[in-house]
């Protein structure tokens, strides 16, 4: 549901150390909204949170694994009883697998999916509760990836990820449908952040791929500044669908019109940058 004015709204950003997370955060508390910042550990969050109370609104830290269905559930608790309902909640926290699905274990497919996947769905089955109860307009913002519908070779378990929490969202919004609770699907496409770091097959490190397509982010990527502005307007305006960053839009219209020719394309330039 759009919230044109942001201020002293309480915005909760999963993932918030870092890339996409950690520039949303400051985007937001320039509007003048009040943060709840998690991420895996604390100490990453400290810095952030001097940055947001610089900018004269409050910040809460907090270490949450969003895998963990017990922590984000007391995480809900913890920010209902200190706060109230978010009336932003932004399930942002995510990482990549690089690698064929033939050259990497299985066990990588469970930490993705219980990440990428299952932190959303916690986020969403912890916090929407609060937030109906709680009433007025508020907002859902999930991250799913231009992997959603343009995926590219060597990220099986991600875009399978990805393509769920899209499936997720569409789902959601016809649910929550009739309330005050708006759904935001994000799909960034080539954001220069540190999730190529997250993990990949070691044959992908071994052979110089990884190298090349961190090369590649690095070069064609947008700073994930451009995403945190674009997740901002959409929550100021109850936008349903985001397409940022490089190639996000072009690549959702290219599918419309032929999905042979998004095919041909995402190959091709996978094995252009060199990490097929
Ligand atoms: P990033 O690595 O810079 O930030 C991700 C943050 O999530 C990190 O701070 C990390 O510690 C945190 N995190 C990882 N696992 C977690 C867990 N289990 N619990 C809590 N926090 C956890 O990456 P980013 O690019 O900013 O990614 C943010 C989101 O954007 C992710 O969901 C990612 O899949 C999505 N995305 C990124 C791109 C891109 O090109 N960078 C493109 C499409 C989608």
């Amino acid at each position: 549901m759009a919230i044109p004015q942001l201020r002293n709204k309480q915005v909760l950003i999963t993932g918030a150390a870092s890339g996409i997370g950690r520039a949303s955060a400051l985007a937001f508390a320039r509007e003048g909204a009040h943060i709840i910042a998690s991420d895996l550990r604390l100490e990453p969050l400290e810095s952030l949170q001097q940055e947001v109370q610089a900018l004269g609104v409050n910040c809460l830290i907090h270490a949450v694994d969003v895998s963990d269905e017990a922590a984000m559930q007391a995480f809900a608790a913890l920010v209902h009883a200190q706060i109230g309902a978010p009336d932003v909640l932004f399930n942002n926290a995510g990482i990549a697998y690089l690698g064929k699905f033939l050259d990497s274990g299985l066990e990588q497919w469970q930490r993705v999916l219980r990440v990428n996947l299952m932190g959303v769905v916690h986020g969403c089955y912890h916090f929407i509760p609060l937030m109906l109860a709680a009433g007025g307009p508020r907002q859902i913002v999930n991250v799913s990836s231009t992997a959603s519908y343009a995926p590219s070779p060597s990220m099986a378990s991600y875009a399978a990820s990805k393509f769920a929490v899209a499936g997720f969202c569409d789902v959601l919004r016809m649910e929550l449908d009739g309330t005050l609770i708006g759904v935001t699907d994000v799909c960034p496409g080539v954001i220069n952040t540190a999730i190529t770091a997250s993990g990949a097959a070691p044959s992908m490190q071994q052979s110089g791929q990884l190298q090349r397509l961190q090369d590649y982010y690095i070069k064609e990527g947008c700073l994930p500044e451009v995403v945190a502005n674009d997740v901002v307007r959409a929550v100021q305006t109850g936008k349903t669908l985001v397409l940022t960053g490089p190639y996000s839009r072009l690549l959702y219209h290219l599918k419309r019109i032929s999905r042979r020719l998004l095919f041909k394309l995402t190959l091709s330039s996978a094995t252009k940058i060199g990490y097929l």
